[in-house]
Order: structure tokens, then sequence, then C-alpha cells
């Protein structure tokens, strides 16, 4: 557990893709784990001392929320969600304590308080989630067809934000996949491009965050360098270039970043070099 004389906020993306999708965020005591859509003993290999204070359910869909019920039984964990996602679950959530949250009213996960705002996929009520502490704030949003306004207002300013890279249109175009796939894909409640992703990281820079994550990047239809460069260049040419972008290469895990907190320990996700404002 982190030393309670220097409480950090630190996020670390334990998996990101189609194949499976867990990010954990640590803020001091408490641990939460936004999806946990790995097998539970995957997860789990992550959590040392098995201590876990909530999982927050963006959607239903398997890659999010196949470990959830496993992982909340063997940590004592809480699984948290709204009302038409847990019914979506169904069995999925057998046996888990759960407890019901309103997209849009912010509520508490241990020490952190968490605002749920709305997104657009084909599930029954997804969410993307704002997660602050000590005045840091940590936006977290995957799996959404279009840049939507809550979107960019909960994404704007963020310390840390972590956003959907899934495809290139270029590459999509020519990849094996069948034609209804990328239908689904590429429509207003399928996934979000590098471009769509830029777009959002434009915004979110413009409104002062400084440091972006692209998360959840298709095997097939992208590459981490180019959704990294794609998002830079767009920012570049915003007059926003110190930015610090990382894509997360798919069905993958990247390193624990800590997120500057009022008398925390010194940052990784670092200060850009040249802030252009
Ligand atoms: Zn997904
Ligand atoms: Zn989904």
């Amino acid at each position: 557990m982190p030393h309670s004389s220097h409480p950090a906020f630190r996020v670390r993306v334990l998996r990101s893709g189609s194949a499976g999708n867990a990010v954990l965020l640590e803020a001091g005591l408490t641990r939460v784990l936004v999806d946990a859509g790995l097998p539970a003993e995957a997860i789990l290999r992550d959590l040392p001392d098995a201590a876990l204070t909530a999982v927050l359910a963006t959607h239903e869909h398997d890659d999010h929320l196949r470990g959830a019920a496993a992982v909340a039984r063997a940590t004592g964990a809480v699984v948290l969600a709204n009302e038409a996602t847990l019914r979506a679950a169904g069995p999925q959530l057998a046996g888990a304590p759960v407890e019901v949250f309103r997209t849009g009213r912010p509520f508490a996960a241990g020490t952190v308080t968490v605002t749920a705002f709305p997104v657009s996929h084909d599930a029954a009520e997804p969410v993307g989630f704002v997660l602050e502490w000590r005045g840091a704030r940590v936006a977290v949003a995957c799996d959404l067809g279009e840049v939507t306004g809550p979107l960019v207002e909960h994404a704007r300013g963020a310390d840390l934000l972590l956003v959907e890279a899934n495809y290139d249109l270029r590459l999509m175009a020519v990849s094996a996949y069948p034609w209804f796939l990328k239908n689904r894909i590429v429509g207003a409640q399928g996934h979000l491009s590098n471009d769509g992703a830029a777009r959002v990281a434009v915004e979110a820079c413009r409104g002062g965050t400084r440091a972006v994550a692209l998360i959840h990047l298709s095997e097939m239809n992208n590459l981490a360098p180019l959704a990294r460069d794609v998002v830079r260049a767009a920012l570049d040419a915003e007059g926003l270039g110190g930015a610090w972008v990382q894509a997360v290469r798919p069905n993958a895990g990247g390193p624990w970043w800590t997120v500057p907190v009022a008398g925390g320990p010194a940052p990784t996700v670092p200060e850009p070099a040249s802030a252009v404002r």
C-alpha cells in the first residue's frame, strides 16, 4: 500500500482493448477499478494484498464486466453501476455486492468522488467517469461512437484524460473485418477513431488538460504510434503541442502514472517541456 505520509493519486491501465479492459486507480488508501473485463485471476495478480474498494462499471459488455463479480467476491469490493447496466448485466454479476449510482449525480467510492456521464455506445446506459481526489481529476471514457457535449464537458481540464482511440479510418478501410462489423464500429454508437480522440484531446487541453492517454486501441485497425501521432498532430495544430500524449498498446497494460495532488509525490505524468497556451 502507498505510504500515508505521501499519499499519491496513481493510475495504471491493467489491460485495454477488445480482449478486456480494466483501469486501476489508487488514491491514498482507496483503490478503484474502472471496469473488470478480464478473468479475475489476471486482475487479482495486480492487487497483491487483494485490497479493492470498488469496481465501477462503464457498461455491460463482456470485455468490461467479465471478471467484476469474481473480483468483488475475492476482495470484498462493491460493484457500482447504474440501474440499466445492472439490469443488462443480469447473471454476470451474480453473487457480487452491488450498489446503484445515478448517471450525472456524484457519489463516493472510498475517498474518491466519482461522477458518471453519458456516452454514445450500443449498450443499455453506457457512461464515462470523472474521478476526483484532493483537487485532482482523472477522466476515463471508452467505448463511444461520437464526440458528444457531456464527453467534452467532463474531459475538459482533467489532469489526466484516458480516452478511446479505437481505430484509424484508413487502416479500418483495408482491414479484413466484415462489413457489418466495420459499420457497427464506425457508427455513432460504436467506437471512437483516432480523429475523434484527437477532437476530444483538443477540447480537453484547451480547458487545461496536460496529459492524455489513448486506450481501447484495436489490434486489427490501429497502431499505438499512429494513434499517438494523430492526436499529437491535432494538438500541435491548435498550439497545444506541450501536452503529454501516450497510447496504450492494444490488449496490453501500461505503467503507473502519478497524477499531481497537493502534498503528494512528484508526478510521473511529466509536465510538458514547452507549454504553448
Ligand atoms: Zn469495449
Ligand atoms: Zn462496449
